[in-house]
Order: C-alpha cells, then sequence, then structure tokens
C-alpha cells in the first residue's frame, strides 16, 4: 500500500488511534505510579487465565459470604485473592506490597495443648514465620521456652476455659500488638492451620492504617445486646463478630482507635461489662462502639463447620484451616495424602507438604534424599 494513497487526514487518524491505545497500555503506571503493565498484559496466557480466574474468584469468594455487607470501600480493595496454585514465597517473604514481617500473628494456647496443638503448628506454618508469631499460654513451660524463646508469651492468666480467663489473653495479645507497631494484627486459635500466603494476598487488598476488621462470622445473624457502655444501658446494639476459632486481623489503624476499650487490661473490664467471650468482646467493640463494618470472609475455617465439605482443589487457597475436637475426631479436610489419617488425623502436616514440599520431613524430600 503506497503511503501517498492514504493522504495525510488518514495518517493523522491512524497516528491518533495509535496514541490512544499506547496511553490505553500504560494507564496502570499513571494510576499505581508503579513502572508495571496491567496484570493482564505482563503474564503469559496460562497466568493470563489464572488471573481471570481469580478475579471470578474474588467475586465468588465475596458474594457467597453469608450475609456480605456492603462495607467495601472502592478503591480500598485494591489486589485480587488467592493465586490458583500455591506459589513459593520469595526469600524476602513478600506477596505484593505487604511482608510476612508486617504481620503480628498472635496464637492462643493453654497448657495442656503444648506439646500436641503446639508442637504440631511449630513443625508446620509457624515454621515459616518464626519471628512473627507469638505463643500466648498460661504456663511457663521450660520445654516449649527453649523451642520458641521470646515467641513464648506467658500470659500469668488462669489455665481455664472461662470468659475471663480468655479475655485476660486476649487483653495481653492486643497489647503486645500494639508494642510491636506491625500493620496487621492476627489471631489464631492453637487448632487452626494459616496459609500465610494467602492471608498476605488477602491483607494486602487492604490499607493497614484504615479500619479492617476482616474473619468469618460465627453467626448468620448479628449478636444482639444491652448496649451496657454507652447511653443508659436500655438501648440494644446489634453488631457482628469474627470467630475466633477461624481466626481473624485487624489493621493497625483500627487496633489503635480500640485503645479506650482494650489497651492496658481494659479489655478484661469491657468483656465484663458486655459479659460477652473474647471474639464477641472485639466484634462489640469495633462494630458496636466504632461503628466499623467486619469485612465477612469465607477464608477462615474454624472446626464449627463441616471441614469434610471443602472441596479439595480449593484447601490451599484458604486462609485458615481448623479440625474437629474430642466432640467430632472426623471433622477434618479431605486431602489425598501420602501421609495415612493415623500419622496425620488434623491433615497439617498434608497440607503443609502441599504448600512447602521442600520441609525436610515432607515426603517428597524423603524420596529425594534416601
Ligand atoms: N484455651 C485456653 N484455655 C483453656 C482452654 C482452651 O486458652 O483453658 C484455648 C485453646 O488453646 C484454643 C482456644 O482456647 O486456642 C479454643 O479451645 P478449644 O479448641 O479447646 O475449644 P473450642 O472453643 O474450639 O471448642
Ligand atoms: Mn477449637
Amino acid at each position: 500500500m503506497k503511503i501517498s494513497g492514504i493522504g495525510p487526514t488518514k495518517i493523522c487518524f491512524l497516528l491518533s488511534v495509535l496514541v490512544c491505545f499506547v496511553f490505553f497500555l500504560l494507564l496502570p503506571w499513571r494510576q499505581h505510579g508503579l513502572p508495571k503493565l496491567h496484570p493482564l498484559l505482563s503474564c503469559d496466557p496460562s497466568c493470563a487465565s489464572s488471573f481471570l480466574e481469580m478475579s471470578r474468584q474474588v467475586t465468588r469468594n465475596y458474594h457467597a459470604a453469608p450475609n456480605q455487607n456492603s462495607s467495601f470501600q472502592a478503591g480500598r480493595r485494591r489486589q485480587a485473592e488467592p493465586h490458583q496454585n500455591a506459589k513459593p514465597m520469595d526469600e524476602s517473604h513478600e506477596k505484593g506490597d505487604l511482608r510476612v514481617d508486617d504481620l503480628f500473628i498472635a496464637v492462643k494456647t493453654t497448657k495442656k495443648f503444648h506439646k500436641t496443638r503446639i508442637n504440631l503448628l511449630l513443625q508446620t506454618w509457624i515454621s515459616q514465620a518464626k519471628e512473627e508469631t507469638f505463643i500466648f499460654t498460661d504456663y511457663e513451660d521450660q520445654e516449649l521456652r527453649k523451642k520458641a524463646g521470646r515467641q513464648m508469651v506467658n500470659t500469668n492468666c488462669s489455665a481455664v476455659h472461662t470468659r475471663q480467663a480468655l479475655s485476660c489473653k486476649m487483653a495481653v495479645e492486643y497489647d503486645k500488638f500494639v508494642q510491636s507497631s506491625k500493620k496487621w494484627f492476627c489471631h489464631m486459635d492453637d487448632d487452626t492451620y494459616l496459609n500465610l500466603r494467602v492471608l498476605l494476598d488477602l491483607l494486602s487488598a487492604f490499607q493497614h492504617n484504615t479500619d479492617v476488621y476482616v474473619g468469618r462470622p460465627s453467626l448468620d445473624h448479628p449478636v444482639e445486646t444491652l448496649d451496657k457502655l454507652k447511653g443508659d444501658g436500655s438501648s440494644s446494639l446489634k453488631f457482628w463478630f469474627a470467630t475466633g476459632g477461624a481466626g481473624f486481623c485487624i489493621s493497625q489503624g483500627l487496633a489503635l482507635k480500640m485503645t479506650p476499650w482494650a489497651s492496658m487490661g481494659n479489655f478484661i473490664s469491657t468483656a465484663e461489662k458486655v459479659r460477652l467471650p473474647d471474639d464477641c468482646t472485639i466484634g462489640y467493640i469495633i462494630e458496636g462502639l466504632l461503628k466499623v463494618k467486619m469485612e465477612h470472609s469465607n477464608l477462615f475455617h474454624s472446626h464449627l463447620e463441616n471441614l469434610q465439605k471443602l472441596p479439595q482443589n480449593s484447601l490451599l487457597q484458604q486462609v485458615t484451616l481448623s479440625y474437629g475436637g474430642p466432640e467430632n475426631r472426623r471433622n477434618v479436610v479431605r486431602i489425598a495424602s501420602s501421609f495415612s489419617l493415623e500419622q496425620d488425623p488434623s491433615r497439617f502436616k498434608s497440607i503443609h507438604c502441599l504448600l512447602y514440599p521442600e520441609t525436610s520431613w515432607c515426603p517428597q524430600k524423603k524420596r529425594l534424599f534416601s
């Protein structure tokens, strides 16, 4: 085709189309100030399809969550949720712009679970976040102290399953988090497997200096209680709370706003005044008093739900998993594994070896070197 045959007007038109196209490609640079192409443009076809699947999943996850509230703010959710396949964390433990060392992870435990539950966690996910995980217990166990060092926190709370004893531990967790100046506070029970990569994926969608409270509601309706801290105590207050058994996270910005009701032991008196359990008191302070909406996520799992129902191909995309207590030992996730149910009754070792096959005691590794 001869250029002279097109004419200057058409050339101008073609040039302006070209300029618009180039501008469109560079748009994400302009928005984020980063020298990055749009994710769909910067990856190969398989990556592009997994990005699309991720985006679809985000929509599914957040719409499938029970009683999803409308607290998402435009622009606050900056990134899609968990990747289809677990990818190795790089050396700096980074995921997006959030790193493992931005987290403060509190594990609540008690004397009788040190040898069983805590040892299993130390062997599995805690090994990937040793410096960031603190074990809040009620007994100065020399054996655990040797293993965990300063990461073991003796709360001096009593070793009983009462509201007072549990809120005593939460009060110590809260104060220690505030002292740490970390970006995120995440609370876990000692029968929880935490998938750090997926957690970082989830949290990197939020800003730590805004108000974020994310977890799984334990009920399908908000709690209603008499407002004992404000007014004359006769009006009622409705609020959601994240069940502690599934784990939950709070941003630094929000945690600081909780200070009047949570710091320096005030958490215990708040829980006493409203006569609520520790996790419920957290929801009371955040939703009830501070009027900040909880982000409902179905990526957190406690043994209150039927864990056998979780699809096997989704297990590595969950933030937390749990396992049944003595009342229902068979409530564990179903996963194909070379560990038998006797060797790995909680299935946490099986999950861990899929996520970190390089771990010395994982079967793949054994096969390579034996
Ligand atoms: N726990 C505790 N003190 C106790 C009993 C339990 O701190 O006297 C902790 C336990 O380590 C776990 C959480 O409370 O992190 C929940 O306990 P468990 O899983 O035994 O009971 P659930 O409430 O899940 O049925
Ligand atoms: Mn439990």
